[in-house]
């Protein structure tokens, strides 16, 4: 079981992907809580606004502190804690499994998205606990790269996949990448599948599997070697 929260501009954007397939079931199951927060909802002013034009000029707006900042106080008192503080950036460390790992350890996770030109920096300095993006370009908010964390952590919770197996022996989780899959047709189009597998010959399988494992990396991904 863990605790997702999300705050963002945007939470009708996760709403689809979050009630899908299998994190929706989980979600229903109970072994996944996840809240979007909508951050405008705490913006003081009659304009709601929750940005403004960055200091010492420059184009786009800014996201401002006070917004952010109450809105993770109402999702610290409604889980009651302090969850980790994420904030889904380019600047950040680099999202692969091993970071995933560790992050899924942590029972309350609350997700920051950011938008514009991104967040004011004394919000990073007062309550950001940790800082991640999904890869080396700039994507126009948070809200996408928000949705790939929380898949990656979420199926590595146990109880969401039907067997912790299932997610051990995929690509990335050992540092290799995983053994070719087929189903049937046996044979399609002339092409046959590996006759080890339709032997039953468990030990011979397990070794197959193994051993194509260290080829597929060699091939595709020879630097996690
Ligand atoms: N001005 C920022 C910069 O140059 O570093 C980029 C801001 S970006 C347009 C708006 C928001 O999208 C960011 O605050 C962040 O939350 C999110 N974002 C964009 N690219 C991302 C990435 N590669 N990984 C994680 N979050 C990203």
């Amino acid at each position: 079981m863990i605790n997702i929260d999300v705050m963002t501009l945007f939470p009708e954007i996760f709403e689809t992907v979050l009630s899908t397939s299998i994190i929706g079931r989980a979600r229903k199951r109970g072994f996944l809580d996840i809240k979007m927060h909508q951050i405008r909802d705490y913006a003081k002013d009659k304009h709601k606004r929750v940005d403004d034009e960055p200091y010492g000029g420059g184009k786009g707006m800014v996201m401002k502190t006070q917004p952010i900042y109450d809105c993770f106080k109402e999702v610290c008192k409604l889980r009651g804690t302090k969850p980790k503080l994420i904030y889904m950036s380019p600047k950040g460390r680099r999202l692969n499994q091993q970071v995933a790992k560790s992050l899924v350890l942590d029972p309350n996770i609350c997700i920051l998205c950011g938008h514009y030109e991104g967040i004011d920096e004394r919000i990073i300095g007062s309550i950001v606990d940790d800082q991640i993006s999904i890869g080396d370009y700039v994507l126009t908010g948070g809200e996408l790269p928000a949705l790939v964390l929380i898949d990656v952590i979420s199926r590595m919770v146990p109880g969401v996949l039907s067997d912790n197996v299932c997610f051990q022996e995929e690509s990335h989780y050992d540092g290799k990448l995983e053994y070719p899959q087929y189903t049937r047709p046996f044979e399609w189009m002339g092409m046959k599948v590996p006759s080890v597998l339709i032997s039953g010959h468990h030990k011979n399988i397990d070794e197959w599997k193994k051993r194509q494992s260290i080829l597929e990396t060699e091939k595709y991904r020879k630097d996690l070697l």
